[in-house]
């Protein structure tokens, strides 16, 4: 070794030549833009002192609001009920079905369902134990057999076999919340009672601040307040459908969302405004 030369060493600093520096969340303000082609990075944002928060931002503002509801009618404006059905009993009992399974998994279930038992009073005359098999996919089946089969029984000696179009009434029925109930009312009877409110709304809802809550009848509530009536129906079949296509539960597709420049979700995974921690699940 030539005297006066010595080997380099690995900086303490754990800098070294050659090093790319990556800037700092805090001098990029949290917000980095991923190029066409980059698989973006999770945002490090930190949430923004109160003092440099957009002045004005109001997360319910009638303007922020109507805005929301425009960029979702351009993307989702067909948006409607994904469960395969004919009649108000079948999308009731396929309403049953999908709760905690996915709609693809119960349209696989309920054709072969409805040849088996064509009408109310078929379903009302078995057993839960004889509709179990049938079920059994869509998972809990035991209690979903519980719910289909009294919800028959109830809809056939108290209701004429005819589902009612009466939210009060439809909450009587073995195995129907309002979740199930608005699904049936506004998607059959096209009744605007409430907003349907499932896991994909329950998160958006959060996401988009328009709820603090994380219990579905109390965002079923803050979403009636601020969402006009005539939209409740589709508002919420264009929100499962954006949270089905790119506003999922981890690693939302942020870069590819048209509202992204007015969301500030906590868990964004790409963001070019400010991020709202607490604007998450
Ligand atoms: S920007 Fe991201 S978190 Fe916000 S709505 Fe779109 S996909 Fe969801």
């Amino acid at each position: 070794m030539v005297r006066g030369i010595v080997p380099r060493q690995p900086a303490k600093t754990g800098r070294h030549e050659g090093a790319r520096i990556e800037r700092s969340p805090r001098k990029t303000g949290g917000l980095r833009p991923v190029r066409p082609g980059q698989i973006p990075a999770p945002t490090q944002a930190k949430k923004m002192p109160q003092e440099r928060r957009a002045k004005g931002y109001g997360p319910l503002a009638p303007e922020r609001i109507a805005e929301i509801l425009k960029r979702l009618d351009q993307l989702y404006p067909d948006a409607t009920c994904a469960l395969t059905h004919r009649s108000a009993w079948e999308l009731l009992v396929a309403t049953i079905l999908s709760a905690q399974s996915t709609d693809v998994n119960v349209n696989r279930v309920t054709p072969e369902l409805f040849r088996k038992y064509p009408t109310v009073a078929d379903f009302a005359a078995l057993t839960p134990e004889q509709l179990e098999p049938d079920v059994r996919s869509t998972g809990f089946f035991r209690n979903k057999s519980k719910s289909v089969v009294g919800a028959a029984k109830k809809v056939v000696s108290e209701f004429g076999g005819q589902v009612p179009d009466d939210i009060d009434k439809l909450l009587t029925l073995p195995g129907v919340a309002r979740k199930t109930a608005n699904v049936v009312l506004g998607t059959w009877f096209r009744k605007a009672e409430g907003v349907v409110v499932d896991t994909h709304v329950t998160r958006i809802a959060r996401r988009l601040e328009l709820s603090k809550n994380t219990d579905a009848p109390k965002i079923e509530q803050d979403l009636m307040k601020v969402i006009p009536r005539e939209k409740w129906i589709l508002f919420a079949h264009q929100i499962i459908w954006h949270g089905r296509k790119l506003c999922i539960a981890r690693r939302p597709k942020c870069v590819d969302c048209a509202l992204e420049n007015i969301c500030h979700a906590g868990d964004k995974t790409w963001s070019t405004v400010e991020i709202h921690k607490n604007a998450k699940l």
